[in-house]
C-alpha cells in the first residue's frame, strides 16, 4: 500500500452520470476540491441514453400541479415510496428543471415558448383522472441533452475528471468512517488511493446482472458491490423495473414517449387489450401494470408473429411529421434493431429489464443511512449515494417513468448542498486506515495469480441466464427459492475467475472481472430479497401470492384499474 500514489481531495464522487454531475457541479461551484470517477467519458454514461423526459408540475397547465404528481409517484410505486422524499422531490422539480433549461439544455417549446410536456405513464391529474402532460422533452433524447449540458456546466466549474478510472473498493476507518476509496486507472492498470472527506456513489444501475436488458454494458452495480463488500446492506433489491416496450430480440428501448404522444399496445388480434385492462390511463397506465398485461395476453394465446411471442407497437397514425419531430431516435432504432419502417408498420416488443428501484440506503440529503442495530437507523459518516445506486426510496416498489432523471438531478443537487455545509464544518481530513488498500490488492493479485479457472464472461453469461429465468417479470416461490440457491453456487465460481490476458494496459479480462465481482452481490441480494417477499407488489409479481394484505387499508384509496388477477 505504501508504494501506491495518494491523492486529497475535500469529495470524490463515483460516477458521471446526471447524479454525479449535478453534485459535482453545486460542490466545484463552491470552491471545493472535487474529483468524478467514471469508467467511461462523462457524456457516455447511461443517463445518455434517457429518452422520453424529465417529470416536473411546471404549472403552465392548470391542470397540474405538486400535488397529483405526488399522489401519482405514491400510487405508482405501489404504496412503498417515501412520503416524505417524494414531496420533496415533486417539490423541487420545477426548481430544477428551470435551472437545468439556465444552465442551457435544449428542451423542446410550445408554440408560446414554454418547455415542451408529454404525457407519460402513471402521470395523471387530479388524482388519476386523465392524463396529463408533465414530462418535459427534448425531442426523444432528453438525457442526452441533460447530460452534456451539465458536463458543460462542470467543465465551466473546472470540476476534476479521471476518465476511465474504475472505482474499486472503498476506504473505512476504525469508526467505520467512510475516508477515501481506491480507484483502478484502466489505461495503466496502476491503482490509486483517493482520499476524501466525503465519498458519493453515484454509479448507477446493474442491469447488466439479466439476459435482456436495456442497459449499457457499463452499468453492473460497481456502487452496489463496492458497498455491500464495506458491509453496508442494499434495500429494496427484490424491485426491478420491466419496460414494457424493449425491441423483441434486441432489448435496445423504445420510450414510454412513444405512447405518450399517442402510440397503441395491440395483441395479435389488432386489439387495444390496455383498455379493458386499464380503462382510464390505457396504454399510459404505470409500467409494472402494463407488463403484466402483455404478459398475460401473450400467455393467453394472444401475443403477435409467428411465435405468438410479442406485442405489437403501433405509432403508424401518428403520422411521418410527428414522428420526425417528436421521436426521431425511436424511429432510428426501428430501423437499426427491428428493420421496421415506424410510420408504415407496427414494431414488435417484450418487456425488458430496465431500472433498479433498490440500492444503497440512503437520505433526502443523500446521506447512506443503515440500520444500527436497535431498530434505529445511523449515518455511515463520509459516505453519499444518489442516483439510480441509491434508494432513497422515492420509486418504492415501482418507479413512474421521468422520475429517475428527476431523482438523479433532485438529489444530487440536494447531497452537493449538504456536503458543502459539511465540508464548512470539518476542515481536517480524517486518517487513512493502515493498509487502506489491501482489500483491493487482495482483489486484483487473485486474478493475477489464478493459472486455472473460468473466464468472467462465461460466469456472466451464466449468472445474467439464472437471473433471467428466475427473477424476471412473473416469478414464483418455487422458481426464487431455486434461483438463490443457484445464485450461491455461481458465487462460489466468482471467486475462481481466472484472466486469459494479465496485462496491465487497458486489460479489458481485468475489468470484467472485477465488475463480475460487482454483479454477484447485486444478482445474490436481488434473488434472495425476491425469495423473501410473499406478497405481490410493484414489479415484485408472484404468481403464488395475492395483492399485499394492507391493499384496502391504503390511506389514499387502490388503483382505478381493475387488478389483473394473474
Ligand atoms: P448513470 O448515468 O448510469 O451514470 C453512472 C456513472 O457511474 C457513469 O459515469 C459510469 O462510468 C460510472 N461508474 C460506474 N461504475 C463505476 C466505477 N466502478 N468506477 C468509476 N465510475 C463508475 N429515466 C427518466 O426519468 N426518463 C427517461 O426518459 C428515461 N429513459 C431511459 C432510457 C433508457 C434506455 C434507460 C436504460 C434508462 C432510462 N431512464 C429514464 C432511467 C435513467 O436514465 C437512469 O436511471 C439515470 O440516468 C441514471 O443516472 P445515474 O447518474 O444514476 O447513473
Amino acid at each position: 500500500t505504501s508504494k501506491l500514489t495518494t491523492r486529497k481531495f475535500d469529495v470524490v464522487i463515483i460516477g458521471a452520470g446526471g447524479a454525479g454531475m449535478s453534485a459535482s457541479l453545486q460542490l466545484a461551484n463552491a470552491g471545493l476540491n472535487v474529483a468524478v470517477l467514471s469508467k467511461v467519458f462523462p457524456t457516455r454514461s447511461h443517463t445518455v441514453a434517457a429518452q422520453g423526459g424529465i417529470g416536473a408540475s411546471l404549472g403552465n397547465m392548470a391542470e397540474d400541479n405538486w400535488h397529483y404528481h405526488f399522489y401519482d409517484t405514491i400510487k405508482g410505486s405501489d404504496w412503498l415510496g417515501d412520503q416524505d422524499a417524494i414531496e420533496f422531490m415533486c417539490r423541487e422539480a420545477p426548481k430544477v428543471v428551470y435551472e437545468l433549461e439556465h444552465f442551457g439544455m435544449p428542451f423542446d417549446r410550445n408554440p408560446d415558448g414554454t418547455i415542451y410536456q408529454r404525457p407519460f405513464g402513471g402521470h395523471s391529474s387530479n388524482y388519476g383522472e386523465k392524463p396529463v402532460q408533465r414530462a418535459c422533452a427534448a425531442a426523444d433524447r432528453t438525457g442526452h441533452a441533460m447530460l452534456h449540458t451539465l458536463y458543460q456546466q462542470n467543465v465551466k466549474a473546472r470540476t476534476n475528471f479521471f476518465v476511465e478510472w474504475m472505482a474499486l473498493d472503498l476506504i473505512r476507518d476504525v469508526d467505520g468512517d467512510v475516508v477515501g476509496v481506491t480507484a483502478l486507472e484502466m489505461e495503466t492498470g496502476e491503482v490509486h488511493i483517493l482520499q476524501a472527506k466525503s465519498v458519493m456513489m453515484a454509479s448507477g444501475g446493474a442491469g447488466r446482472i439479466f439476459a435482456a436488458s436495456t442497459n449499457a454494458f457499463i452499468n453492473t452495480g460497481d456502487g452496489l458491490g463496492m458497498a455491500a463488500r464495506a458491509g453496508i446492506p442494499l434495500q429494496d433489491m427484490e424491485f426491478w423495473q420491466f419496460h414494457p416496450t424493449g425491441v423483441h430480440g434486441a432489448g435496445v428501448l423504445l420510450t414510454e414517449g412513444c405512447r405518450g404522444e399517442g402510440a397503441i399496445l395491440r395483441n395479435s388480434n389488432g386489439e387495444r387489450f390496455m383498455e379493458r385492462y386499464a380503462p382510464t390511463m390505457k396504454d399510459l397506465a404505470p409500467r409494472d401494470f402494463v407488463s403484466r398485461c402483455m404478459d398475460q395476453e401473450i400467455k393467453e394465446g394472444r401475443g403477435c408473429g409467428p411465435n405468438k411471442n410479442y406485442i405489437n407497437l403501433d405509432m403508424t397514425h401518428l403520422g411521418a411529421d410527428t414522428i420526425a419531430l417528436r421521436l426521431p431516435s425511436v424511429q432510428e432504432i426501428g430501423h437499426n434493431f427491428a428493420n421496421v419502417d415506424i410510420t408504415k408498420e407496427p414494431i414488435p416488443v417484450i418487456p425488458t429489464n430496465h431500472y433498479q428501484m433498490g440500492g444503497i440506503p440512503s437520505s433526502i440529503s443523500g446521506q447512506v443511512v443503515v440500520p444500527d442495530g436497535t431498530g434505529a437507523q445511523k449515518v455511515v459518516n463520509g459516505l453519499y449515494a444518489v442516483g439510480e445506486c441509491s434508494c432513497v426510496s422515492v420509486h418504492g416498489a415501482n418507479r413512474l417513468g421521468t422520475n429517475s432523471l428527476l431523482d438523479i438531478v433532485v438529489f444530487g443537487r440536494a447531497a452537493g448542498l449538504h456536503i458543502i455545509e459539511f465540508n464548512n464544518k470539518n476542515k481536517e481530513h480524517k486518517p487513512l486506515p493502515e493498509n487502506a488498500a489491501d482489500i483491493s490488492l487482495e482483489r486484483l493479485n487473485r486474478l493475477n495469480s489464478a493459472k486455472t479457472g473460468e473466464y468472467a464472461q462465461t460466469v456472466a453469461n451464466d449468472m445474467r441466464d439464472i437471473m433471467q429465468q428466475h427473477a424476471s417479470v412473473f416469478r414464483t416461490q418455487a422458481s426464487m427459492d431455486e434461483g438463490v440457491v443457484k445464485i450461491g453456487k455461481l458465487r462460489e465460481r466468482v471467486g475462481n475467475i481466472t484472466l486469459a490476458d494479465k496485462s496491465n494496459v487497458f486489460n479489458t479480462a481485468r475489468i470484467e472481472a472485477l465488475e463480475v465481482e460487482n454483479m454477484i452481490e447485486v444478482a445474490q441480494a436481488t434473488m434472495v430479497s425476491a425469495a423473501a417477499r410473499h406478497e405481490c407488489r410493484g414489479a415484485h409479481s408472484v404468481l403464488d401470492y395475492d395483492r399485499p394484505a394492507d391493499d384496502p387499508s391504503c390511506p389514499l384509496g387502490r388503483d382505478d384499474t381493475n387488478w389483473l388477477k394473474h
